[in-house]
């Protein structure tokens, strides 16, 4: 193993999976951190569902995870979190990070969730997603992490104990040795993370070439994208195309959404005009959660002879306000992921092996409920979604979608996509 990845949730995972494996890393996701020995890759990105569990937890699940790697070979450490930056005050990307360069002994690394191809570029450490500022943005009424300031150097100075920095756009247009330059400069000045402005792929490669020698890199997929080249420059990996197709699955195909974000409402409202959808009824599913998923299963046992379904959560942010004014917040969110899990089992026992599931803690909640331990890469699907094939027996396709991935027609085209 060369590169050691932490990812604060499963889709988020998969995506920077995705990214290393596109640029010629063999890479291999796990789900936690594995109870055996480590899967034979270039490239481990260890999957946690950290996000937004106490930030004490995530601390301890992150350095359990960047401890299992290094003992694994790992010469550099790469914490993976959400290209909109999804976080509260509270954390969990400041604890998370700040404890990791602890636990490296480093005094220095960086912030970066651009992800160009995806409309996420920074500049003057402002976030933008398409042309909106990301507290403009859809982003700002998340049902766990609304995301309301737009500077990183500001939200990340709020969850970290160490002072944050800036190498703006002027710098990094200048290329590696400029923005390696400005890392010096900013550690000497006693910054310990430095939110990094990117706005094309271009900044990304160099960013990746002037991080070669950082113990910790942090942010989203895209920071990585200049990674595997630093590995091929230094013959630690030879040059490799990308995925391999994945083995056939077959079999019937299902949509689980449990995201409430803007690309999963437009993406629900495109597969249910032409295809069986069902929506579930969060407070049917507070009142009686078996009657509930037995209404739902024995809709969908009948729809799935004749092809794909879709069973969805997924709700506009008034409705998801009235839910989690009634609920609380969070139980509303568990109690929405909990059968979603339990519905992803049922189906599994009923022999269902190709799903399609839409949201990052969703996906962490499927996955464990599928008990996958680990997944392979395949060819992607949609900018940030690769299609996945687990481990083990029995195999499941997969396509984890993190919420505001994919265009209106994804959910057919992971469908078309799933072995
Ligand atoms: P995304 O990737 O879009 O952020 P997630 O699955 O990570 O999606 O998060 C969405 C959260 O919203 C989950 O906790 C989910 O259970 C919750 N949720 C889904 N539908 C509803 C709803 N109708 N009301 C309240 N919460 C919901």
């Amino acid at each position: 193993m060369i590169l050691g990845c932490i990812a604060d949730d499963f889709t988020g995972a998969t995506d920077l999976a995705n990214t290393l494996t596109r640029r010629g890393m063999h890479t291999v996701q796990t789900i936690g951190i594995p109870g055996g020995e480590a899967p034979a890759a270039d490239a481990v990105v260890v999957a946690l569902k950290s996000r937004t569990i106490p930030a004490a937890e995530a601390v301890a699940q992150s350095l359990a995870a960047c401890r299992w790697l290094r003992a694994n070979g790992a010469r550099q450490i790469f914490f993976k979190y959400c290209s909109t930056f999804d976080s509260t005050d509270e954390g969990n990307i400041g604890p998370v990070a700040d404890a990791l360069l602890d636990e490296l002994g480093a005094d220095f690394t960086i912030a970066c969730p651009a992800f160009p191809e995806n409309g996420r570029t920074i500049y003057l450490g402002h976030l933008f997603v398409g042309g909106d500022l990301l507290s403009d943005s859809s982003m700002r009424n998340h049902p766990l992490t609304p995301m309301r300031d737009a500077s990183l150097v500001r939200v990340l100075g709020r969850q970290s104990k160490h002072k944050v920095g800036l190498v703006p756009y002027r710098t990094v247009k200048q290329g590696a040795p400029a923005i390696a330059a400005a890392f010096e400069a900013l550690r000497a000045e006693g910054i310990r993370h430095a939110i990094v402005d990117a706005v094309e792929d271009r900044d990304l490669e160099n960013i990746g070439a002037a991080s070669s020698a950082l113990p910790l890199i942090t942010g989203g997929s895209g920071a990585a994208i200049g990674l595997p080249q630093n590995y091929r420059t230094t013959r630690l990996i030879p040059k490799r195309e990308g995925a391999s197709p994945l083995a056939k699955v077959g079999g019937p195909g299902i949509v689980l959404s449990g995201s409430c974000s803007a690309a999963t409402l437009a993406q629900v409202e495109h597969f249910a005009a032409t295809h069986p959808a069902i929506a579930i009824d969060p407070r049917a599913l507070a009142d009686d959660e078996e009657a509930t998923l037995a209404g739902l299963l024995g809709w969908v046992e009948d729809k799935l002879k004749r092809g794909p379904a879709l069973i969805y959560a997924s709700a506009p942010h008034e409705k998801v306000a009235e839910v989690q004014a009634q609920y609380g917040r969070e139980k509303a969110g568990a109690m929405i992921e909990h059968a979603i899990a339990r519905l992803a089992r049922a189906l599994a026992a009923r022999g269902v092996r190709r799903f399609v599931i839409a949201g990052g803690e969703t996906s962490g909640a499927v996955v464990s409920a599928l008990k996958v331990d680990a997944l392979e890469i395949g060819p992607q699907i949609a900018p940030g979604v690769p299609a996945c094939l687990s481990f083990g027996s029995p195999r499941y396709a997969l396509a984890l979608k993190s919420g505001n991935f994919g265009g209106p027609g994804f959910f057919r085209e992971a469908l078309e996509a799933l072995p």
